[in-house]
């Protein structure tokens, strides 16, 4: 209904950009523009000397370009070039050429990789789309004033030749970059026709440079909207991917919301923006990831997705444990339940996703802390990010501070220490349920039991016992007991 609303309002057929914007193309010296050239990565400039000395145009482009600018360093480097991807593949040892929607070349230099992108032509009215006008590939080349045309933003559309040291700016980037403004090139309607994704970019642009969007830009986002409904689910999540690894994924989720651009296209989001309860966990998640990402650290999808969910996991492992289920199949039930409904429409890949059910099944068994459960879980080859998850569950308030306390020094130990600290755990066990009666007549389940003798490693001075048998996970446990 709405998507037809929206196509009979705004119509399908093509408003490419090149009909209502004109590039007036500046150039801009380095005096003028200021760009550092050392913050430019020296095989980018390899790539575009290459090509310039076999005769070629190449420039570095979009983000790189505006990064330089803003006098941050890249984190990665694009270049477009007059040069067809044959051509350019031809010039260097390692290069391939990728991608059906947009052809592009990569070239390699060890782990480094270089985009190579030839510019693109304007027109898109030839182009195959879908019935909302959404351009399904476009392979067609041009000149380079219709390839800064067919780029996205204003401040994404500026070339910059190291050889040079010339900026060239066809839709008035630079002042765009000045006033910190955040402008779609064209007619902003048919701009998000022919590509909704567009949608959230200008999300994640405008909170991960703190730019204000243009009105014009921003206005038809609330009504268009549910056009992302047509966008394959995988690079919808690969849009989100960069949204939460942006380094500002809390102000990014704040923008989506302020833009409507949560509800409904991505479930996620509808979760992790409206759970109440969960809010803390998911804000302390996203700072926790967005200062990884600041400090140049790996962050892993699974390890975030995890967190973004955990609130809902709890919420239906509690109602599958009230209908009668025992905890750890209750627990596996409700992992199921969240991430069938992610992966229909998120396209959560299968590895991720396994990541993320690992992390929450992990999380039980730290309430183990007597014989060789301990030993074996820090065996395990995820438990660092379970600990990490855990360590979010007390910073969050959900469960004791204690609790990661005591696995980051089980962790550290050697074999006494680990006696020692499995002894005062269990003696901890005992003094607490002493001390508070379970609430609201509800069973407490004990965290830990008192050790027994036979549940002792008897080897392995200062270092973990290599895990003996494995023990086959009851399909039914015999115990209500979350701990076993
Ligand atoms: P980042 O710093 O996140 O990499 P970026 O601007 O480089 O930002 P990319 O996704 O790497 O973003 O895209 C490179 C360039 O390609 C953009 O700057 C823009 O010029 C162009 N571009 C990318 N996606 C689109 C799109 N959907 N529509 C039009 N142009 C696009
Ligand atoms: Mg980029």
């Amino acid at each position: 209904m709405i998507k037809r609303l929206i196509s009979k309002i705004f119509g399908s057929g093509d408003t490419s950009p090149s009909k209502s914007a004109t590039p007036r193309l500046k150039t801009l010296t380095a005096r003028e523009h200021g760009i550092n050239p050392d913050l430019v990565s020296g095989n980018a400039v390899r790539v575009t000397s290459t090509l310039q000395d076999a005769g070629f145009k190449a420039f570095l482009v979009g983000g790189a370009v505006r990064d330089l600018l803003l006098g941050v360093k890249p984190k990665d480097f694009d270049i477009a070039t007059n040069a067809t991807p044959e051509q350019v593949k031809r010039l260097f040892r390692r290069a391939f050429i990728i991608g059906k929607r947009f052809q592009i070349v990569h070239v390699m230099f060890g782990s480094d990789l270089i985009e190579v992108t030839t510019f693109r032509g304007a027109a898109t009215d030839g182009a195959p789309k879908d019935e909302f006008g959404r351009v399904l590939r476009d392979n067609t080349f041009g000149e380079q004033p219709e390839d800064a045309t067919r780029r996205d933003f204003t401040i994404n559309a500026m070339y910059y030749d190291p050889a040079t040291q010339t900026v060239l700016d066809y839709h008035g980037g630079i002042a765009d970059i000045r006033k910190k403004t955040l402008r779609i090139i064209g007619q902003p309607e048919a701009r998000y026709r022919e590509d909704p994704v567009r949608m959230l970019r200008v999300v994640r642009f405008a909170a991960k440079l703190g730019f204000e969007i243009a009105p014009a830009t921003r206005a038809p986002i609330a009504v268009m909207a549910s056009l992302i409904d047509n966008v394959p689910a995988a690079r919808v999540f690969d849009e989100m991917l960069k949204l939460l690894f942006s380094g500002q994924s809390l102000a990014c989720l704040k923008q989506l919301r302020l833009e409507g651009l949560h509800h409904g296209l991505l479930p996620l989001l509808d979760v992790v923006l409206e759970q109440p309860l969960g809010a803390k966990f998911v804000t302390l998640a996203l700072t926790n990831t967005d200062d990884r990402v600041k400090q140049g650290k790996t962050v892993s999808p699974g390890f975030l997705f995890a967190s973004l969910l955990w609130h809902q996991v709890l919420e239906k492992w509690q109602a599958y444990q009230a209908s009668g289920e025992f905890p750890i199949p209750a627990l596996h039930l409700a992992a199921d339940d969240v991430l069938q409904t992610q992966t229909d429409s998120l396209a959560l890949q299968r590895r991720i996703a396994s990541d993320m059910r690992d992390i929450w099944a992990m999380q039980p068994r730290f309430d183990r802390r007597v014989g060789k459960s301990p030993y074996k879980l820090i065996e395990h080859p995820r438990f660092r990010a379970g600990l990490d998850f855990l360590v979010l569950r007390a910073a969050s308030g959900e469960i004791d501070q204690e609790l990661p306390d005591w696995w980051t020094d089980f962790f550290v130990a050697d074999y006494e220490g680990r006696e020692t600290l499995m002894v005062s755990a269990v003696a901890n066990a005992q003094r607490t349920s002493k001390k508070a009666p379970p609430k609201n007549g509800q069973k407490r389940l004990p965290a830990v039991k008192p050790v027994a003798d036979s549940d002792v490693p008897e080897t392995g001075a200062g270092l973990p016992p290599a895990p003996k048998k494995r023990r086959r996970r009851p399909k039914k446990p015999a115990s209500p007991n979350p701990s076993e």
